[in-house]
Protein backbone atom coordinates (compact mmCIF):
# COMPACT_ATOMS: atom_id res chain seq x y z
CA UNK A 1 0.00 0.00 0.00
CA UNK A 2 1.01 3.21 -0.88
CA UNK A 3 1.82 5.70 2.50
CA UNK A 4 2.01 9.72 2.04
CA UNK A 5 5.43 10.89 2.76
CA UNK A 6 3.62 14.00 4.32
CA UNK A 7 0.86 14.34 6.34
CA UNK A 8 -1.94 17.17 4.65
CA UNK A 9 -2.61 19.75 6.58
CA UNK A 10 -5.82 20.84 7.53
CA UNK A 11 -6.31 24.11 5.28
CA UNK A 12 -5.29 21.78 2.49
CA UNK A 13 -7.37 19.43 3.25
CA UNK A 14 -10.25 21.67 3.46
CA UNK A 15 -9.33 23.37 -0.12
CA UNK A 16 -9.67 19.55 -1.56
CA UNK A 17 -13.26 19.49 0.18
CA UNK A 18 -14.33 22.91 -0.92
CA UNK A 19 -15.56 21.42 -4.35
CA UNK A 20 -17.45 18.83 -2.54
CA UNK A 21 -21.17 20.25 -1.33
CA UNK A 22 -24.08 18.86 -3.08
CA UNK A 23 -26.29 20.86 -5.64
CA UNK A 24 -30.10 20.85 -5.97
CA UNK A 25 -31.62 19.18 -8.74
CA UNK A 26 -33.13 20.57 -10.82
CA UNK A 27 -36.59 19.68 -10.65
CA UNK A 28 -39.48 20.70 -13.26
CA UNK A 29 -43.36 20.54 -12.97
CA UNK A 30 -44.49 17.17 -14.98
CA UNK A 31 -47.18 18.78 -17.61
CA UNK A 32 -49.29 15.46 -17.08
CA UNK A 33 -49.41 14.82 -13.62
CA UNK A 34 -47.71 17.81 -12.00
CA UNK A 35 -45.69 15.91 -10.03
CA UNK A 36 -41.73 17.10 -9.66
CA UNK A 37 -39.42 15.61 -12.25
CA UNK A 38 -36.30 15.88 -13.86
CA UNK A 39 -36.01 17.57 -17.06
CA UNK A 40 -35.64 14.91 -20.42
CA UNK A 41 -36.57 12.33 -18.13
CA UNK A 42 -39.97 10.04 -17.97
CA UNK A 43 -42.29 11.12 -15.38
CA UNK A 44 -41.46 8.32 -12.14
CA UNK A 45 -45.33 8.91 -11.09
CA UNK A 46 -46.51 8.80 -14.54
CA UNK A 47 -44.83 7.68 -16.89
CA UNK A 48 -45.40 10.22 -19.68
CA UNK A 49 -42.77 11.93 -21.82
CA UNK A 50 -43.45 14.31 -24.71
CA UNK A 51 -47.06 13.98 -24.28
CA UNK A 52 -47.69 10.36 -24.17
CA UNK A 53 -47.24 7.30 -22.18
CA UNK A 54 -43.58 6.07 -22.64
CA UNK A 55 -43.25 3.51 -19.84
CA UNK A 56 -46.48 1.31 -18.00
CA UNK A 57 -46.04 1.15 -14.39
CA UNK A 58 -45.97 -2.13 -13.12
CA UNK A 59 -49.10 -2.22 -10.77
CA UNK A 60 -48.71 -5.08 -7.46
CA UNK A 61 -52.09 -6.62 -7.51
ZN1 LIG B 1 -46.27 12.74 -14.45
Amino acid sequence: MAVPKKKTSKSVRNMRRSHHALKATNAVECPNCGEPKLPHHVCAACGHYNGRVAVTAKTSD
